[in-house]
């Protein structure tokens, strides 16, 4: 798996009135690819897959708050019947499941219309490993910012998608139901930055940073 690094591709799209940074995570040998966090927005997400000319093996959602999920499930629909076959929706941790159950009802109360709940077809935990197009992602779970959040981590690529734990400067809002301030920064201290400084990241809105860049300049993390 040495080559893995040059192998993987990641092309963003910022979804939903929420800019959620939805991703094709694909391998460029296989032209196969994981969707991840598809909130909203299923064609525009189509139209890319059709541009890229890759094949959809799976859906990762990190975790279950609308404009990261609400999508899955029509995108699901459209995939299976386009390219056939079973296309599952795999994550995040079933902590997230009051979560997912109510995306519409969630999206609702934001004024928000036109999000689907979703059942995923596998729950992921903490060390359990999915892959796209054989290049396999960890999976890390990183509750805080919702109870049931994952993180998928590439070791040789070091590279992660880290949803709504940590941004470029800031970090996930814990004011949401079961969110929890102290286990966040637990999350992050424990086992995101342990990963490494050189490990890149792809968070879910804004610019991606790194492990390293966060430690010493985020101010939810350097102490004073
Ligand atoms: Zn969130
Ligand atoms: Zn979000």
């Amino acid at each position: 798996m040495s080559d893995t690094p040059s192998r993987l591709r990641l092309a963003v799209l910022p979804v939903t009135p929420l800019q959620q940074n939805c991703s094709i995570v694909f391998d460029e040998a296989s032209k196969r690819a994981a969707v991840t966090d598809p909130g909203g927005d299923v064609d525009q997400i189509l139209q890319a897959l059709d541009q890229l000319g890759v094949r959809v093996e799976r859906i990762l959602l990190t975790h279950g708050h609308f404009d990261h999920a609400g999508g899955a499930t029509p995108l699901k629909a459209a995939l299976e019947a386009r390219q056939g076959g079973v296309v599952p929706i795999e994550g995040p941790h079933v902590d997230d499941e009051f979560l997912l159950s109510r995306v519409s009802e969630a999206a609702a109360k934001w004024g928000f219309s036109g999000f689907s709940s979703v059942a995923p077809d596998r729950w992921l935990t903490d060390g359990d490993t999915v892959s796209v197009g054989g290049i396999p992602f960890e999976v890390i779970h990183c509750p805080g910012h919702s109870p049931g959040h994952v993180v998928y981590f590439q070791r040789e690529a070091r590279f992660a998608i880290v949803g709504d734990v940590i941004f470029a400067g800031s970090i996930g809002r814990t004011d949401l139901p079961r969110g929890d301030h102290a286990a966040l920064i637990a999350s992050i201290r424990d086992k995101l930055l342990p990963l490494g400084d050189d490990v890149g990241f792809l968070p879910g809105h804004g610019p991606t940073s790194t492990f390293g860049q966060e430690r010493v300049s985020n101010p939810f993390l350097v102490d004073d």
